[in-house]
């Protein structure tokens, strides 16, 4: 499908990328590099995304997959492949995050504890 505009073509990615959860596809890191390999199901060779520097946002001319849909509208940054790993990638950095703050918080209550316990056994 060719589109005409950024707008249509993030709508057309947006509404294919809600379905790829349900539809069982799954993504993989290429090594240390910034690609993604996007496995649809059943489909033995995977789509390769990627982004330069990284996948962090939306960008006109910066992002790549070699799915049909992409190359025919290569100039407006985006395809269901890269929109539903940026959703993919954006969960799993706040899943970091909240993992993070859940370790810190712990440390917290442990210190606090260590230093009560510390405290009683001086008096
Ligand atoms: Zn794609």
């Amino acid at each position: 499908m060719e589109c005409t505009s950024k707008e249509q073509t993030m709508a057309v990615a947006a509404y294919g990328a809600q379905k790829m959860d349900a539809q069982g596809y799954r993504f993989e890191k290429v090594g240390e590099s910034s690609a993604y390999e996007v496995f649809a199901p059943g489909q033995a060779v995977p789509y390769l995304v990627e982004s330069d520097p990284e996948i962090v946002a939306i960008m006109d001319g910066k992002n790549f997959c070699n799915c049909p849909f992409a190359k025919t509208n290569e100039e407006f940054g985006t395809c269901k492949h890269y929109t539903w790993l940026l959703t993919k990638l954006e969960e799993e950095r706040q899943a970091a995050e909240d993992e993070q703050a859940w370790e810190d918080w712990n440390d917290m209550k442990e210190q606090a504890i260590a230093e009560r316990v510390l405290r009683e056994a001086m008096i």
